[in-house]
């Protein structure tokens, strides 16, 4: 594989549609997420014991990544790999990690707008539940313990958006495109336009 990388100002690689899964799986072992690498329809399977050697190393590239493209979480598949792993930024900023997730509904219904890293500059109106409970696994460093809890409105909906991934569903499969023009902004200390919507 050729070492000159070409990353957009999005911190995005260049994946040329040849490439084979193992150089993809190079360019993403560099740290930086591939906007188009088929995730969909791709379902992940359960992290077991035999994958505990790995996980540090995950976690460490999906913070390296959603840091990178300013995310606000990010499911493993999207780094290209199928296992059921997601990060979370949490209130005090740091990330949470989340093994192993199920979650179930718990209220109403309602319209959200998100972003997708995986879909850069796309943005979709989504039905999504208003909370959600969930069962799920933390990585202390040796083992994964046990969590249990609600969560409702943006944390419900991180939940909802990336445990969607770890089943091979995007939004821009189960979403409708929002016009550029009606996508939440605001102005920002130059006047440039910032988007206000969470990038998932
Ligand atoms: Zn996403």
């Amino acid at each position: 594989m050729n070492e000159t990388v070409e990353v957009d100002d999005r911190g995005n690689v260049a994946v040329e549609a040849e490439m084979t899964l193992e150089e993809k799986n190079a360019q993403l072992a560099r740290g930086y997420i591939v906007p188009g690498i088929d995730i969909e329809g791709v379902v992940c399977s359960d992290v077991t014991e035999e994958d505990f050697g790995e996980i540090d190393d995950w976690i460490e590239r999906m913070k390296f990544v959603c840091d990178s493209l300013n995310g606000a979480g990010l499911a493993l598949t999207q780094i290209g790999v199928a296992k059921n792993v997601i990060i979370k930024k949490n209130e005090k900023g740091e990330y949470d990690t989340i093994i192993n997730p199920i979650i179930y509904r718990n209220g109403g219904k309602v319209k959200t707008i998100e972003g997708c890293l995986s879909y850069p500059d796309e943005f979709y109106h989504l039905v999504r539940f208003k909370s959600v409970g969930y069962v799920y696994y933390d990585w202390n460093g040796k083992d994964l313990v046990k969590r249990t809890g609600k969560v409702k409105r943006f944390d419900s909906f991180v939940f909802q958006h990336e445990t969607d991934h770890l089943k091979g569903i995007t939004i821009a499969m189960k979403g409708a495109l929002v016009d550029a023009d009606k996508v939440p902004k605001s102005t920002g200390e130059n006047g440039e336009e910032i988007i206000r919507v969470p990038q998932l």
